[in-house]
């Protein structure tokens, strides 16, 4: 593979049908960390092309020889590990302890997933109007395309590459511009594992023309989308045009509810890792903080002193266990700027934070400081809108169904925490808060056998666990006449 030739499709690594390249910047340094080929729609067709004479190819494999290549995949990846991480570290930013998770966090999915295809059953059952006998099978939906965003390149990637795989589905992926390079490596494992040509196929470039062209060819039979509401929203317009099958990843904005005997050695912490890691650009990040009045100027006093002691780094890899980097771009340092500005001007006193790092290792990113913001109110556009960086604010509740409300309060309904050593309170707020995830006294809501998605404004369909397999499957009844024996 020349430095050029980036694009993958039907099994061979090309540069794009009119030459075009596009630069990949490290968001710390402003640095081009490679130049790849950006595709162009007939390069996207082409790989659409590609990945529909690999379908019955792929789908026909015994589900062991299939499970045989993810594995042999992953133990090729696992062997440049490390040189995937630091390559996520150079495009996107992130201290290289975080990378280093994504990436072996993403083998550990493909694997679950590999095993997975091998339990993969139907079931049978006597007719109910007469002699009959009825076999539901499953099989793969076909062509997908894998449209994933910056944020989790390898990870969002592998969320849909395991399950679609393992149920025999072949692909066409667009990564992000922004942060394609690892991706693509986490891929070309596959091919020297063996997968055959056109299962998967890489087709980096622009979300509006490549992106598009995927959503809208007949070929595609899903679209498996991780990205923003808006995106999404235009997705599932265009796939209800043909019936597609879609699965929408899409923003949230993550409440976390500290009740009055929450044990704060605890919430603390984990409030402030789940706010400030990644630099708040996840979508399960906290974005509100509700605390009980009877322990709000506790927890804000230790939450504020703890984010001002944050470590920012300009460089994830010299400093693996930082605590976050820059944002990805001017684009998402502007957001963050503007939705600090809007909260100040609407009475929000900013604790700590609210600026970019002082020092000249920060001048030519896209830094802001982990900034924890109280006095602010429903209508500030951080408690609307999905901020995308390290801005927490914090506001207090009186009861706990208060506390819940203001959970709600939102468009979107991906992930929520909730902290308290009351049981009840507990199960309470996680029946009442409408959200795909909800973690009690623990801050992630992802687990491989668990599923992950969104309610209202976040997404449709879920990924990772038993679901995450069936959005890869068609049901089909089978219904035979069972005639006695002549
Ligand atoms: P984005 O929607 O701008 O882009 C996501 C991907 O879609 C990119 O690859 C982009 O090129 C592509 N794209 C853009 N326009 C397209 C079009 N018209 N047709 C097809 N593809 C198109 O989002 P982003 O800024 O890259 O990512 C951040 C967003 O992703 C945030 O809103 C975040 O909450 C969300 N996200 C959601 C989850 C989840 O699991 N729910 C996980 C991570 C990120």
């Amino acid at each position: 593979m020349s430095m050029a030739e980036t694009l993958l499709i039907d099994g061979q690594w090309r540069s794009s049908a009119d030459g075009a390249t596009l630069d990949v910047i490290n968001p710390a340094t402003g640095e081009v960390v490679q130049t790849i080929s950006q595709a162009t729609v007939a390069d996207a067709q082409a790989a659409l092309e590609a990945a529909e004479r690999a379908f019955p190819v792929w789908a026909e494999m015994s589900a062991r020889e299939r499970a045989r290549v993810m594995h042999r995949a992953m133990d090729i990846f696992r062997g440049r590990l490390e040189e995937a991480a630091r390559l996520l570290t150079l495009e996107h930013g992130k201290p290289l302890n975080d990378s280093r998770k994504e990436c072996a966090y993403s083998a550990d999915v493909i694997d679950f997933y590999a095993e997975e295809s091998r339990r993969l059953e139907g079931t049978h059952f006597a007719g109910d109007l007469g002699p009959t006998h009825s076999f539901v099978l499953k099989q793969p939906v076909g062509v997908v395309a894998a449209i994933t965003p910056w944020n989790f390149p390898i990870d969002l990637l592998a969320w849909k590459l395991g399950p679609g795989l393992a149920a025999g589905c072949t692909f066409v992926i667009k990564p992000p511009s922004e942060a394609p390079l690892a991706a693509t490596l986490f891929v070309r494992s596959f091919v020297e594992a063996g997968i055959p040509p056109g299962v998967l196929n890489i087709v980096t470039g622009p979300g509006r023309t490549v992106g598009a062209e995927l959503v809208t060819n007949p070929i595609s039979r899903k679209i498996a989308f991780t990205g923003s509401t808006a995106t999404g929203l235009w997705i599932a317009e265009q796939a209800a045009r043909q019936l597609k099958h879609v699965t929408l990843e899409l923003g949230g904005s993550a409440p976390f509810v500290v009740c009055d005997d929450a044990d704060l050695d605890i919430a603390v912490p984990e409030a402030l890792r789940r706010a400030f890691s990644h630099t708040g650009q996840i979508c399960i990040s906290v974005n509100r903080i509700y605390v009980h009045r009877s322990r709000y100027d506790e927890f804000v006093a230790r939450f504020a002193e703890a984010a001002s002691r944050l470590r920012v780094t300009a460089d994830g890899i010299a400093e693996p266990d930082a605590d976050m980097g820059p944002l990805i771009n001017q684009a998402g340092l502007e957001t963050v700027r503007q939705h600090v500005q809007d909260a100040v001007e609407r009475g929000a006193t900013v604790l700590t934070g609210g600026r970019a790092p002082d020092g000249p290792q920060y001048a030519r990113g896209y830094f802001y400081l982990p900034t924890v913001l109280t006095g602010v109110t429903r209508d500030m556009r951080v408690m609307r809108e999905e901020t995308f960086g390290p801005v927490a604010p914090i506001a207090a509740f009186d009861t706990l169904e208060e506390g819940v409300r203001m959970a709600n309060d939102s468009p979107y309904g991906l992930a929520a925490y909730v902290y308290t050593s009351d049981l009840d309170k507990a199960f309470y707020a996680a029946k009442h808060i409408r959200a795909g995830g909800v973690g009690i006294n623990v801050n992630d809501i992802t687990d491989i056998r668990g599923p992950f998605g969104g309610m209202k404004m976040s997404g449709i369909g879920r990924e990772l666990g038993q679901p995450g397999m069936d959005a890869y499957l068609e049901v089909k009844h089978v219904r035979v006449r069972v005639r006695p024996p002549r």
